[in-house]
């Protein structure tokens, strides 16, 4: 991500005034409503025309349709003939094209959405819940969950996503830490833990702005008594209330070097967001692709929803783009337990497929996935770092606990 105007932040969601657009857009738009209408005989479906296109083409073609029909400004390029005849044009190749691709049935249901709505009024949503902020509230009470649409029904739940239900909110402390000095305050806290008895605190941490240091407890005596206990053993770790924060989401395989900006405002567009939804850059990782990189962005409950309802997917340009929950969780990459990273590793270094004390390119059985043990639970059938590994799911408890949104699934890919 590079940012575009240096006297706009890079986390700027801040809708741009409408562009109106350039000639060779509009030569490009005419081109692509050219291109489908060809796909039309006598205003019926060309069959043998949508047969003889081969299936990636056609995705293009419908995908790019799609694309068009939600633009608010189609009317004023194009005349209400030529919007019928797309909406045709798109229909035919979706009816007589493979009925069971993902891709296609999708798009379906997007052109379902389009043609419920007269071409006239085609207009964004109206704005459902434009308070997104994060909410604080006193650490012993339920979240706040806000929520716009049913549950998720269950079908065509992408195999990787896993099952999740929303716990009670348990008592719970943030203690802020500094990274160089985290894994000895969590020693601290796990000492402080045993001498207290049967507190049963789980103690972790994650990183979102800054370190962090979180203590579950089960009842709100038991955190009364962890915090004296604190303070007896150091009086200079202050615990704070949390605070809830809106979900994250990474979106996979984005070509690099788009401006943040224009790349949230094309997500807002193509997908057709409320204005007032929330889409704010965290940060980008590396993809394997060095074309390509993943980007990390806080939303609105409403937009993880919508996300929620396509299947992990969202729309950017003519590409349909894999997306997944994000958590900010730490995994040490060299003993592959939670909470530290390698620059605060005191262990030996573990091979993430069997859990051995060697390196993971020394390991014999790094191609036989049958034979894997997971060196952060001990446990055989997965190597580190898997979304079935119960320390990572108890990771993953912890961050939702903090997070504003009600999970019907963690979407994983
Ligand atoms: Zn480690
Ligand atoms: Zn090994
Ligand atoms: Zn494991």
């Amino acid at each position: 991500m590079t940012s575009v105007a240096n006297n706009q932040p890079a986390t700027s969601t801040a809708s741009t005034p409408k562009v109106p657009k350039t000639s060779q857009e509009i030569e490009a738009i005419k081109q692509i409503i050219d291109n489908l209408i060809k796909y039309l005989k006598n205003d019926k479906p060309d069959t043998e025309k949508i047969s003889a296109t081969p299936i990636g083409q056609l995705k293009i073609v419908v995908g790019n349709a799609i694309n068009l029909l939600l633009d608010p400004d189609l009317n004023t390029i194009t005349n209400d003939d030529n919007v019928k005849k797309m909406i045709q044009a798109t229909k035919g190749i979706l009816t007589h094209s493979n009925k069971e691709d993902t891709d296609f049935i999708f798009y379906k249901e997007k052109l379902k959405e389009l043609t419920k709505k007269p071409p006239s009024s085609r207009k964004r949503k109206p704005t459902a819940s434009p308070d997104t902020a994060t909410t604080t509230k006193q650490f012993n009470k339920q979240k706040s969950i806000k929520k716009t649409v049913a549950a998720t029904e269950e079908i065509n739940v992408p195999t990787k996503w896993l099952k999740w239900t929303t716990q009670l909110f348990e008592p719970t402390l943030l203690i802020p830490v500094t990274p160089e000095k985290a894994s000895a305050d969590i020693q601290k806290l796990i000492e402080i833990n045993k001498m207290s008895g049967a507190l049963k605190a789980e103690i972790t941490n994650i990183r979102t702005r800054e370190d962090l240091i979180i203590v579950r407890l089960s009842t709100q005596r038991q955190l009364t008594t962890f915090i004296k206990e604190m303070k007896k053993i150091d009086p200079t770790l202050t615990p704070e209330i949390p605070e809830f924060r809106d979900p994250m989401i990474m979106i996979h395989d984005v070509p690099i070097g788009i401006p943040t900006e224009q790349f949230i405002e094309n997500i807002k567009k193509f997908n057709n967001f409320n204005k007032n939804d929330k889409l704010v850059f965290h940060k980008t990782s590396k993809n394997i692709d060095p074309e390509k990189e993943n980007v990390i962005l806080r939303v609105s409950p409403a937009i993880r929803d919508e996300i929620e309802r396509k299947r992990g997917s969202i729309l950017y340009l003519c590409s349909k783009l894999y997306v997944t929950d994000y958590f900010a969780i730490i995994q040490c990459k060299r003993c592959f337990k939670y909470s530290h990273t390698k620059f605060t590793c005191g262990s030996q270094t573990m091979c993430k497929f069997c859990a051995k004390l060697h390196m993971p390119f020394q390991c014999d059985v790094r191609l036989k996935p049958e034979l894997y043990r997971c060196p952060a639970c001990l446990q055989p059938g997965h190597k580190a770092g898997d979304s079935s590994c119960p320390e990572h799911i108890k990771q993953i408890k912890f961050a939702v606990a903090l997070t504003n949104y009600e999970y019907n699934y963690i979407m994983l890919k």
